[in-house]
């Protein structure tokens, strides 16, 4: 990676990224692909290659790009979010999709975009059906919308279903997924789409600052993550599941019961149990293990490629000895 090929990508002349969109484009079924800094940015150029001020976007009020993306589709782009409820399985009702979307009036905003997230992070790390995505595709294409996929952790939704990628990304108009994360990349993600559409990407992508120039040397880590990293994913999941059955032998947790469905565990503290999720994290720390709370009393751990068995081991010993004195 370090003595990667490289050029000014700012012209397209770097042959690794060049390489690396390419790989990932045809991975993923779509014509063309951008190499971006973050998912964060990644989404925000996908959210204004489509939507104009004012315009409306459909998304789940736990989807990432609502809750964790600092507001930037508002802040940068005046795009009015229009939130429907996730649903404990990471989808939005059909109907209310459907619903949702606003007929041609002087008083409303112009729906032009729904945007749906697989693995569904905050609802559990969840995988969402191609049968589903294709049928909001069709309700959004149906009435002149578009439908981008946060697909931040597609392989993960892929190999936990175990069906290929681009059965989850075939219907969707673009996709961005991270190559950091899960597939071990230090940086970047990858937005996917029609020849047309990356074009128009690549100019918001200069507007906002995101265009690299030597970047080829980030971008083999991209070309690393995507030959050797997403078959590995199946092991992530399986170790997600011995830290759930470990943890939920514990008395005091509660792991959630459908976590976990990819690498992702969610657990809470029983509710007599006196200290909140802040304190035995602190107190787990102390026995070397970090881990995030993500609520009063709730956590999410997430397995990849550094927590091996013995990891899961000692993450689940830690819990126990916090929680027994
Ligand atoms: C992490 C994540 C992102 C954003 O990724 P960054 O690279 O951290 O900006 C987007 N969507 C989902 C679902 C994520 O989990």
């Amino acid at each position: 990676m370090s003595i990667a090929e490289v050029g000014d990508d700012v012209y397209g002349e770097d042959p690794s990224v060049n390489r690396l969109q390419e790989i990932a484009a045809e991975k993923l079924g779509k014509e063309a692909g951008l190499f971006v800094p973050s998912g964060t940015v990644g989404n925000l150029i996908a959210v204004l290659s489509y939507c104009a001020r004012g315009d409306e976007c459909i998304m789940g009020n736990l989807g990432h790009t609502f809750l964790f993306e600092a507001g930037g589709i508002s802040a940068l782009g005046g795009v009015h979010p229009h939130t429907l409820p996730n649903q404990e399985d990471g989808t939005l009702l059909l109907d209310e999709i459907h619903a949702a979307i606003r007929p041609e009036n002087d008083h409303f905003p112009h729906s032009r975009l729904v945007i749906l997230e697989n693995t569904h992070n905050r609802c559990g790390g969840v995988p969402i059906s191609g049968a589903y995505t294709q049928q909001v595709a069709e309700i959004a294409h149906e009435n002149g919308l578009y439908l981008h996929l946060d697909g931040a952790r597609i392989f993960n939704a892929a190999v936990a279903l175990n069906v290929p990628v681009r059965s989850l990304t075939d219907h969707t108009d673009s996709v961005t997924f991270c190559l950091s994360k899960g597939l071990c990349a230090p940086a970047g993600s990858v937005i996917c789409s029609s020849r047309e559409f990356i074009r128009k990407a690549r100019r918001i992508r200069k507007q906002l600052g995101g265009g690299m120039r030597q970047a080829g040397i980030l971008a083999a880590t991209g070309l690393v993550a995507l030959d050797k990293m997403i078959d590995r994913l199946g092991e992530d999941h399986q170790r997600a599941k011995s830290l759930a059955c470990g943890l939920a032998q514990i008395p005091g947790i509660l792991v959630d019961k459908k976590s976990p469905t990819s690498n992702m565990v969610f657990l809470s503290l029983d509710k007599d149990f006196g200290l909140s999720a802040k304190i035995v994290a602190a107190k787990i720390a102390q026995l070397g293990v970090l881990v995030g709370e993500i609520g009063e009393r709730q956590f999410r751990l997430v397995t990849h490629y550094w927590i091996d068995d013995q990891a899961v081991g000692t993450c689940v010993a830690a819990f126990r000895a916090v929680l027994s004195v």
